[in-house]
């Protein structure tokens, strides 16, 4: 079996977009994969940040992943396994400054943090996150990384480390990663749908995966369905955004119906936001039942994956092993 990893920063709530845009694809391929996934906690460092929040979020989002069905021993936590920091280092002699400078994102996360504040603090660890992010995948030998579009940069720089370290060292050692396209959906805020949802933009613009159903009814039923720009005969991107969430969460029969409505100009609104939640209500109300269950169990949980990560650790040792004798350190 091929193995396949991923991470996700621990940066508080999980919500429908994540879930439908990338956590449900993690857990599908559980059964295809050799999987890994891991929250990235040395990643969230990069950022202004809280240190207390730091742990809290961390577990929260192993927590969260395991309620939606990642399986524990599949699930590591990045800073249990400070071989990924080694790794770093040394990929990050095999990598350029321009290379570097060209990275979007951190162009972008530049701009973010100048937009509130123009002395913002811009810390290396920003400017070498690709790098990191190149030994999180290289340290297991990583076939394929399941990617959006957001993400090709950093992966085709994973690959051009690889290449380099490779070459560099006459050995054909790293694994040249492949990204592994999923069509998934994009879920739109239900405040604003000509945007992403996302937690960025404040707390309306996202419905959380393990809300309080009354929250989520609401956020439902308030949901913007004419921005005011509908171009005549055209759907809007609040009703497509209400009709891709039916069929995200699998309620054809009410998908199918509703469409219907709408194709014969007798749609309430009303009713469709309504099938929505009731869709939304049965998909989430699952993992918040798991989710509790794991709450009531929290100490056992975060052991096992204290175990899970000492167990995946290994082979970033092994790794690091191998590594430290290509390159000339002492073993
Ligand atoms: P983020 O924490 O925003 O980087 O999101 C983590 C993952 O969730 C990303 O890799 C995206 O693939 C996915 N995602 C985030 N927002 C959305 C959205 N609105 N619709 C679909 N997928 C999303």
């Amino acid at each position: 079996m091929k193995n396949v990893l991923s991470c996700v920063q621990p940066t508080g709530d999980l919500h429908l977009g994540n879930y439908f845009g990338a956590v449900q694809n993690w857990v599908k391929l559980q059964d295809e994969y050799n999987c890994l996934y891991g929250v990235v906690d040395y990643h969230s460092m990069t950022m202004p940040y809280n240190a207390t929040l730091l742990r809290e979020n961390t577990w929260k989002m192993v927590f969260y992943l395991l309620a939606c069905g990642i399986k524990p021993e599949n699930l590591f936590i990045q800073s249990l396994i400070p071989e990924h920091i080694e790794l770093s280092w040394i990929l990050g002699c095999t990598t350029s400054y321009g290379e570097l400078t060209r990275m979007t994102q951190f162009k972008d996360k530049v701009d973010q943090l100048h937009e509130t504040d123009k002395d913002a603090f811009v810390s290396l660890g920003l400017f070498a996150y690709p790098v990191l992010q190149a030994a999180d995948i290289l340290i297991y030998h990583a076939d394929y990384v399941p990617i959006g579009k957001d993400q090709e940069q950093h992966l085709e720089l994973s690959r051009n480390i690889a290449q380099r370290f490779n070459h560099q060292f006459g050995k054909e050692y790293f694994v040249h990663p492949a990204p592994l396209y999923t069509e998934t959906p994009k879920i739109l805020s239900p405040a604003d749908p000509n945007k992403k949802m996302s937690k960025s933009l404040g707390e309306k613009h996202y419905i959380n995966l393990f809300g309080e159903e009354d929250r989520v009814r609401k956020q439902i039923k308030s949901a913007v369905t004419d921005t005011g720009e509908a171009v005549e005969g055209e759907m809007s991107a609040g009703v497509k955004n209400l009709f891709e969430l039916l069929r995200a969460s699998k309620e054809m029969d009410a998908h199918d119906s509703l469409m219907a409505d709408y194709l014969s100009n007798a749609l309430r609104y009303s009713d469709l936001k309504e099938g929505v939640a009731n869709a939304v209500i049965k998909l989430i109300n699952p993992f918040r039942e798991r989710l509790a269950i794991l709450q009531v169990d929290e100490k056992n949980v975060k052991n096992q994956i204290h175990e899970a990560s000492a167990e995946i650790r290994k082979r970033a040792q092994q790794t690091l092993r191998e590594v430290r004798d290509i390159t000339g350190l002492i073993v």
